[in-house]
């Protein structure tokens, strides 16, 4: 059965000289795979179809082989560009961050709306301006529930007490109390640090409010993070290499 669809183009392979197959993530399938005809011939409407970072609308026939999961596109249109966003290398380091996460920590279906409409809303959000250094980090934030790693973060992990919390621990999963504070983990996130994380966890991301934050106080959450994917996602992001060096 043919199938319209929108989706967000993830990543895109050749497929022999002109052809492209692309992941794309979709708000009813999750990410499909999606072969592109002649995508690789100039000046064809098919080219922009496989552009990472755009937004379309794709015409789809399933495969004729029973035991493929690929779709191919007929026809179809873009949505948006992010044209603005794709003009500094920066952002997009960071939005290809957020890729990998999605292609690497989503597997689960029931989560493909919801990491749709985020990750459509961020880049609506960067096109427009707003920090898409700070979009990764909430982005990190929010995958962490969706690949079943959420942090303890409304009361201590070991004692479950809200009281005197020193830090969010990597090593015991979430926030800690100076009681049950294990001191050869070294603080990252210091207490008055805390507030700021929780807030950004609990962030709607159909709703994102404008948020003045200096990099200095975003960077040991970007610390943090690095640490807690080490210590628990069971994947490495390749592209956290490229981030580190910006
Ligand atoms: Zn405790």
């Amino acid at each position: 059965m043919a199938l319209d669809v929108e989706g967000i183009i993830l990543k895109s392979f050749n497929y022999g000289e002109h052809h492209k197959i692309v992941k794309v993530l979709t708000e009813q399938k999750g990410v499909i795979g999606v072969f592109v005809q002649n995508a690789n011939k100039v000046n064809t409407k098919k080219s922009a179809l496989v552009q990472p970072l755009t937004c379309a609308r794709f015409n789809l026939n399933p495969s004729h082989n029973a035991n493929s999961d690929l779709y191919y596109a007929y026809s179809g249109e873009v949505v948006e560009y992010y044209l603005n966003l794709k003009l500094d290398y920066e952002n997009v380091a960071y939005f290809y961050c957020m890729i990998e996460l999605v292609l690497k920590g989503m597997e689960d279906e029931q989560f493909s709306a919801y990491v749709y409409r985020m990750l459509k809303n961020f880049l609506d959000a960067a096109e427009n301006g707003y920090c898409s250094y700070l979009l990764s980090l909430i982005f990190q934030l929010k995958m962490l529930a969706v690949i079943g790693i959420a942090p303890v973060i409304d009361h201590c992990a070991v004692c479950k007490g809200t009281e005197n919390i020193l830090t969010l621990s990597v090593r015991q999963g979430g926030l800690v109390c100076a009681n049950c504070y294990q001191q050869v983990e070294p603080i990252l996130i210091d207490a008055p640090l805390i507030p700021i994380v929780r807030a950004l966890y609990k962030i709607d991301v159909e709703d994102l409010p404008e948020i003045e934050l200096e990099e200095e106080l975003l960077k040991p959450i970007e610390q943090f993070l690095d640490a807690y994917y080490d210590a628990y996602a069971g994947f490495k992001l390749q592209t956290k290499k490229f981030i580190n060096n910006l």
